[in-house]
């Protein structure tokens, strides 16, 4: 039979929102146990592109609404992060590319000029030209604008292995959860039939959230699935690209990051319009055709003729929104004892932690010092796309 546990909160899903929250209230001395039913990052955060957005890009079409969107400030607490000076300590994780960049292959140029000079963005945004452009677009034949965005990448894999260290001994493998009731109130919840008492229950278990609720008898706060169709590329002549191709329509055309597979050669992950609406529909090889002729129209000088290519389904969970509207901001919501949320992006889940924070300090939850925990069996570590798909 295995042992009580008493924690102050205990956390299910170890995603980055999930391993964020649990290395701040770690740091803060609560007592954790995060639980994953799979593995660490390898829902949807190791499939992101590691973009840490400050929401340029948003808007551009006018959907950032004002300095008081959280998205504003995330570039600025990951890099203190990242330089061992911020809320966490993620010194060592790789940063891909210091920035991120907006490309136009040319007719939209006057557009984009307008929208740089307006006050949405001005000191946010560079042009840059000759040898400050990314590598990949250093070509002669290269005809369009581009455009710094003071936002980072980052390499998902390693901030995972990184959160997973100042996680301690709080992880816990677990698939099989149950509500722990007393007097009709929860007040932890049963893992592998092993009871886990906390003060306070967080749900951030990304697209596994809606199965969660349904098992503790709840149906709020309702989740939307945005399927995506994304596109790998492996090859010798790749050249770094961490940039969003405009089209005409509201979306990047094409968004590229660039990753460092285990065998040094580099992958290109694209995704953007290609990955969403028609590009969801396609079977993988046409897919791949789409990726294939987009990608030749755009770089024509990258000789990708003995690239391997696939593709990669996966959906992004996030709150049920109304419309099209796509949150900038993290989202939580309370009931009684229980916390759920979704951080909306990878690059929100300091915001998804200070939500959760709030919400313990409002509630006067303070560390309780409640027992050590026993020897908890360990939830391995996510594995990147590519190195499943492109091995
Ligand atoms: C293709 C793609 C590209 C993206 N690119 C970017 C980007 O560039 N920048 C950006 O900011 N955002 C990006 N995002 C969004 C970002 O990846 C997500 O918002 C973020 O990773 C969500 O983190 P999470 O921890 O909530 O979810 P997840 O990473 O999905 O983690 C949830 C975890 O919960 C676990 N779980 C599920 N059910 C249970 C259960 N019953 N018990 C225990 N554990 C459970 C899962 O196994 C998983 O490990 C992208 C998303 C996709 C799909």
């Amino acid at each position: 039979m295995p042992s009580v546990i008493s924690t102050d909160i205990l956390i299910v899903g170890a995603g980055v929102a999930g391993l964020w929250l649990n290395a701040r209230l770690r740091r803060q001395g609560f007592s954790t146990v995060l639980v994953e039913s799979a593995s660490l990052g390898g829902g949807q955060s190791v499939k992101s592109q590691g973009i840490i957005h400050g929401g340029a890009k948003y808007a551009l079409h006018g959907a950032l609404t004002g300095a008081s969107e959280a998205i504003a400030d995330m570039p600025r607490r990951w890099r203190e992060a990242l330089k061992g000076e911020g809320e966490l300590d993620l010194s060592g994780v790789r940063m891909l590319s210091d920035a991120h960049y907006l490309w136009s292959p040319g007719t939209l140029a006057g557009n984009l000029t307008s929208f740089f000079a307006s006050k949405a963005v001005r000191g946010r945004v560079d042009q840059v030209k000759g040898d400050q452009l990314p590598p990949a677009l250093q070509d002669k034949r290269f005809k369009g604008k581009v455009y710094r965005l003071a936002e980072l990448v980052v390499d998902v894999p390693s901030v995972i292995a990184r959160l997973a260290e100042l996680a301690g001994d709080s992880l816990l493998a677990g698939q099989h959860i149950e509500p722990l009731r007393e007097g009709g109130e929860l007040i932890g919840l049963k893992v592998d039939g092993r009871e886990i008492r906390a003060q306070r229950i967080v749900l951030s278990a990304g697209g596994g959230t809606a199965d969660l609720l349904s098992a503790l008898g709840l149906d709020q706060p309702a989740m939307q699935r945005r399927p995506l169709h994304m596109v790998l590329v492996k090859g010798p002549s790749l050249k770094p690209l961490y940039a969003h191709c405009l089209g005409g329509g509201p979306k990047p055309r094409v968004t590229v990051t660039t990753h460092p597979a285990a065998d040094g050669q580099w992958v290109w992950y694209v995704g953007g319009d290609l990955a969403e609406g028609d590009g969801v529909t396609r079977e993988p090889a046409a897919q791949i055709a789409a990726a294939q002729k987009e990608l030749g129209q755009l770089l024509p000088w990258i000789d990708l003729s003995t690239a391997q290519w696939a593709t990669l389904r996966v959906d992004r969970a996030e709150p049920l929104q109304s419309g099209l509207t796509r949150p900038d901001n993290a989202f939580l919501a309370e009931q009684d004892r229980l916390l759920v949320g979704w951080p909306t992006k990878l690059a929100l889940a300091p915001d998804f932690a200070d939500r959760v924070v709030n919400a313990l300090q409002r509630d006067g939850i303070q560390p309780s010092h409640p027992a050590p925990l026993p020897d908890l069996p360990k939830p391995p570590m996510g594995v990147p796309a590519w190195e499943q798909l492109l091995p």
